[in-house]
């Protein structure tokens, strides 16, 4: 269907727009008619009850409908004028006040004056207070009721209330939706076929958007707002079940049977079983990767959850199958530890390991990337320095991208590109709260270890002061333990909050002088970095203090104490994962929030912190109280921006049209049939040359 032109009219040749206020509109980021009409209300105020003036009482806003007896404008002092109205309602009389900034210029009555004549039948809506002439009304809104009958957009029902900008009110928004929904919603081209909708009962387009802004009652409201949402949450989930099967339909991937020649072996050293959601999502990566169709499956487990083995696993698995395997690390660290690790683990196995990070020398790195090409290496380990140019491989068969929420989906993007379809597995510690992992990461399947390893020692939480934490400290080191001491720093980049932290190393280093102390942060060398990190795995350094860089990945089982400094600026999700870099081993654990924060806010947060060490509970929590961006970061490009849904609210709604979408799609793939056509225009519309997760139209 082709968009009516005059919706995609500039809202300047509305009437009483003009030039100045559309710049103003702009700042609202309306620009056209139709972009206006989707600036839906941000809440609705329910003022259809009018209070009989006897049965007013002080309170909060009411609205109250009567005529004008009179109107008498005094100076209040210096500043203020005040305009007195007395309204009579046949069951009793109250005064209702305006104030006015004073102005020795011009009459600031003289509109009011004009339209509160007496005899005027009008609707106030304010509070109800006692004043020196008894119970009065201070005026937050009004509105003439015409004799005419013309409905009123102000008072008397349920009124829109909208985002607002600077030189934008909120009653001429109202009243130019108004105008802008009278003389264009007809015109607005339904993008959902009527059996569709009748299908999943949903409003026609055009009803649904005078009833999200001046909705006839609150049911009504609810019911437009379902049909909209339905329908960005549809359209999202038709993308993501398009870019799905076109990854299925494009390059056919290298399927990967298990020879066990590597498995067996890697199994049999590890000195462990693997648990048996291990076993599982092991069971469910190895029957993706042996079909001939590209694997991309998100694999969530919570911090110490043995996701490390399982993805050892799956590269094992691609080798055998006589491909290569990639490993992305979101830093420098974590790449390196991963490296180590790796070699650890499969020591003795015919399996050559190399790390590729920014860090190596340039003609080191060519000698590198020259057998990676040549395929005599098998595992590439590295951070995003995996995505550059110059990095080829023989026969990529697996891509295993770390802790995923660092990364953008661009990236994911980059790395997919660098051989015909490998398999991709992502892996996140965040738990995704079950909304996003439907919408972000809808094109992917899902995968979960809802288990931690057996025998690990409860990690425990307290709030406490910094005296207590590194008194804590002490006691741990004393034990044989080792401890890190974070400090808050929003960015690595952020150089006054380096200097700041590097000082508070250097206090508490004083303060502590017998204590063997490390200092790590991100704009260390990353050599230097390599041999602080290695010193403290050895017990070298017994108290590491560091930033945030240590947040993710970061692995050493001896380490028992967690103490964050200013724990109060960090988010739920993120001292989560400080808090799981500790209870890596067997012994008895414990996380030290210091802060004297007294904001309700903070105060909640980290005191959930302290109730629960169950991940999925905290980020449904951050996701409530911090809206998606925590979790979106640089994907945020690719998603549309939802007007009416709630990333937060809408479960049940999301998997609906989800399921709607892939329904669609699993009928008619590539939307070619002649009543899909509907479906097929508007996604071009929505998403034309948008790269979101692939190409989606
Ligand atoms: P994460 O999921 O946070 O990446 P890791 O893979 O780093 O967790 O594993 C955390 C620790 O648990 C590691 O020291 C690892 O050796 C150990 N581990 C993993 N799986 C098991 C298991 N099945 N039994 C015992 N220990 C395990
Ligand atoms: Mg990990």
């Amino acid at each position: 269907m082709i968009a009516s032109p005059a919706l995609g009219n500039s809202l300047q040749y509305l009437k009483g727009v003009g030039p100045r206020r559309a710049a103003l509109l702009k700042k609202l980021d309306l620009s056209s008619v139709r972009d206006l009409l989707f600036h839906f209300p941000r809440e609705h105020d329910d003022r259809t009850r009018r209070t009989p003036i006897r049965d007013l009482r002080p309170g909060p806003a009411r609205s109250v409908q009567g005529k004008i007896v009179a109107f008498d404008v005094a100076p209040l002092n210096r500043f203020l004028s005040l305009g007195t109205a007395v309204i009579s309602d046949g069951t009793g009389s109250v005064r209702a006040l305006w104030f006015r900034r004073s102005s020795f210029r011009f009459d600031v009555f003289a509109s009011l004056k004009k339209r509160l004549l007496p005899g005027t039948e009008i609707i106030v809506h304010g509070p109800a207070e006692f004043g020196r002439g008894g119970l009065q009304i201070r005026v937050e809104d009004f509105e003439a009721v015409s004799s005419e009958g013309d409905p009123t957009l102000h008072a008397g029902r349920i009124v829109p209330v909208y985002p607002l900008t600077e030189g934008v009110e909120m009653r001429w928004l109202r009243e130019l939706l108004w105008a802008a929904l009278r003389d264009y919603a007809g015109g607005v081209p339904e993008t959902l076929p009527d059996d569709f909708r009748r299908d999943h009962d949903l409003a026609p387009l055009a009803e649904s958007l005078r009833q999200i802004h001046f909705p006839d009652s609150l049911t009504a409201r609810d019911r437009a707002r379902r049909r909209l949402a339905f329908e960005e949450f549809f359209f999202l989930e038709l993308a993501l079940a398009r870019v799905r099967s076109r990854r299925e339909e494009g390059p056919p991937a290298a399927p990967c049977s298990p020879t066990r020649k590597l498995l067996t072996p890697f199994r049999e050293t590890l000195g462990y079983e693997f648990t048996s959601a291990q076993k599982r999502v092991i069971n469910e990566i190895f029957a993706d990767m042996a079909r001939p169709q590209p694997m991309s499956r998100l694999l969530q487990g919570d911090v110490g959850s043995g996701k490390t083995v399982v993805a050892v696993s799956a590269l094992l698995l691609a080798v055998e199958s006589g491909l290569q395997g990639a490993l992305m690390a979101p830093t420098e660290i974590l790449a390196e530890q991963h490296f180590r690790t790796f070699k650890k683990l499969l020591d003795g196995l015919p399996v050559t390991c190399a790390l590729l990070t920014g860090a190596r020398g340039k003609k080191e790195r060519r000698a590198l990337l020259e057998k990676a090409a040549a395929g005599e290496i098998d595992l590439l380990i590295g951070t995003h320095a995996l995505l550059q140019q110059d990095v080829a491989f023989k026969g990529l068969g697996l891509i295993v991208i770390d802790e995923q929420h660092r990364f953008g989906v661009r990236q994911r993007g980059e790395l997919q590109k660098k051989s015909t379809s490998p398999h991709v597995l992502v892996m996140t510690a965040t738990p995704i709260p079950r909304t996003l992992a439907l919408t972000l990461y809808g094109d992917l399947s899902t995968s979960v270890i809802d288990e931690l390893p057996p025998g690990r020692a409860p990690i425990r939480t307290h709030w406490t002061l910094e005296s207590n934490a590194l008194a804590a400290v002490r006691r741990a080191v004393s034990e044989g333990r080792q401890a890190y001491v974070v400090f808050p720093l929003v960015e690595e980049s952020d150089k006054m909050g380096l200097k700041a932290a590097v000082k508070e190393y250097g206090r508490l280093s004083n303060l502590f002088p017998d204590l063997r102390w490390g200092l790590l942060h991100g704009r260390m060398k990353a050599d230097e970095k390599e041999s602080v990190m290695a010193r403290f795995k050895a017990g070298e350094i017994q108290v590491l203090a560091a930033t945030p860089v240590i947040e993710v990945g970061v692995d050493v089982p001896n380490a028992a104490v967690m103490v964050v400094m200013d724990a109060d600026r960090f988010g739920l999700a993120q001292l989560h994962q400080l808090r799981g870099r500790v209870g890596r081993g067997v012994h008895a654990s414990n996380c030290y929030l210091v802060s004297e924060a007294k904001s309700a806010d903070a105060v909640e947060r980290l005191r959930l912190l302290c109730a629960t060490t169950d991940g999925f509970r905290l980020a449904e929590d951050d996701l409530r109280r911090r809206g998606p961006g925590e979790f979106i970061g640089e994907a945020q490009h690719g998603l549309p921006a939802l007007k009416a849904g709630d990333l937060v609210r809408d479960t049940d709604l999301i998997q609906e049209a989800r399921d709607a979408a892939f329904a669609l799609t699993s009928q008619d793939q590539s939307l070619q049939r002649p009543e899909d056509r509907p479906f097929l225009d508007e996604l071009r519309r929505l998403y034309a040359g948008r790269l979101f997760f692939g190409r989606v139209a």
